[in-house]
């Protein structure tokens, strides 16, 4: 069994984005980060975010609004990100406190900057194999993972366990488009365990602590695990029981430390992604 660390792949994508910036001979790409609130898992996924797009040679704007703000001045306080030339990327902390409504802004925010795939015109481009878009960075670490370690898709059997449409939708979708069949289970599903067991690849995206067992998992299977929770003890851990399944697993990823680890580096390779493209760098 291989332990597939998020920073080993993490690496690789992060001296890439770094190179390339570097060749721009001084043009600095700019992400703005909107956060709403102050939720400790966004404060904590916003801090990781900055540490990695500095350090690739990205710079940060922080958008903060408060907790309490109105559908209105969210709106606006939207819009003047959304239409600030010196932006090349948004990323907004989801999900958004119960007042607002998120849906115009995914009808809104302008889909050469979207850099978290939220636009319902990058989500079609994902589903119609147009990678001219951003697909969702969550999926794209799952991709990037198993492209590192050499998985190959073609004709492979995936079950993805959660179908929200910021991981199991769009990465079923760029599975099908590397010609695995997928089987995409939700908390309907009859049987998660017997759909787990008939897969080669098992990814794990529901967000129910140690859900996956090791009566789910054939041996050899390649798991990834994108869950982030806490435990009884407070312990952060994903949706795969580690202990039981790795035993069995030929890859599997950890929690923390895993598909986490690649999904800020895949952010800091859509931002240039995105300056790329902004800065007529790059042609469609
Ligand atoms: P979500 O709540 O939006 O969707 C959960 C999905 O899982 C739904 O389709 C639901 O039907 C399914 N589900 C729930 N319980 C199930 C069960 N018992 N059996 C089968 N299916 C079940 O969740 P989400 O936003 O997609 O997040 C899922 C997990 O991934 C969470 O732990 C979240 O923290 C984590 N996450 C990690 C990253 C990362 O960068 N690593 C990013 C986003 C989400």
């Amino acid at each position: 069994m291989t332990v597939i660390k998020g920073s080993d792949v993490a690496k690789a994508l992060n001296a890439q984005t770094a190179e390339e910036i570097a060749s721009w001979n001084g043009i600095v790409p700019k992400a703005a980060i909107i956060r709403v609130g102050d939720n400790p898992d966004d404060i904590s996924y916003e801090r990781g975010a900055v540490k990695r797009l500095e350090s690739v040679g990205i710079a940060c704007q922080l958008v903060t609004l408060p907790g309490d703000i109105t559908q209105q001045a969210f709106l606006e306080a939207f819009s003047k990100v959304n239409d600030d030339p010196s932006v090349h990327g948004i990323l907004l902390l989801r999900p958004l406190p119960p007042q607002l409504d998120e849906t115009p802004v995914r009808n809104q925010i302008n889909p050469d900057k979207d850099i978290d795939g939220i636009s319902p015109i990058n989500l079609a481009k994902v589903f119609s194999c147009d990678d001219s878009g951003f697909a969702p960075c969550t999926a794209k670490a799952v991709m990037e993972i198993l492209d590192y370690a050499g998985v190959n898709l073609h004709g492979k059997n995936v079950a993805v366990v959660g179908a929200s449409l910021v991981v199991g939708r769009p990465l079923s979708m760029l599975m099908l488009a590397r010609e695995a069949t997928v089987t995409l289970c939700h908390i309907y599903t009859k049987d998660v365990p017997k759909e787990c067991r008939e897969a080669d690849i098992v990814v794990v995206a529901c967000g129910v602590p140690k859900l996956i067992g090791e009566h789910h998992i054939s041996e050899g299977t390649v798991v990834i695990d994108v869950g982030i929770n806490l435990d009884e003890n407070g312990k952060l851990c994903g949706d795969v029981d580690f202990d039981a399944v790795a035993p069995k697993a030929s890859l599997i990823t950890p929690v923390p430390g895993g598909v986490g680890a690649v999904t800020t580096s895949i952010l800091a390779s859509h931002v240039v992604k995105a300056a790329r493209r902004l800065t007529g760098k790059e042609n469609r």
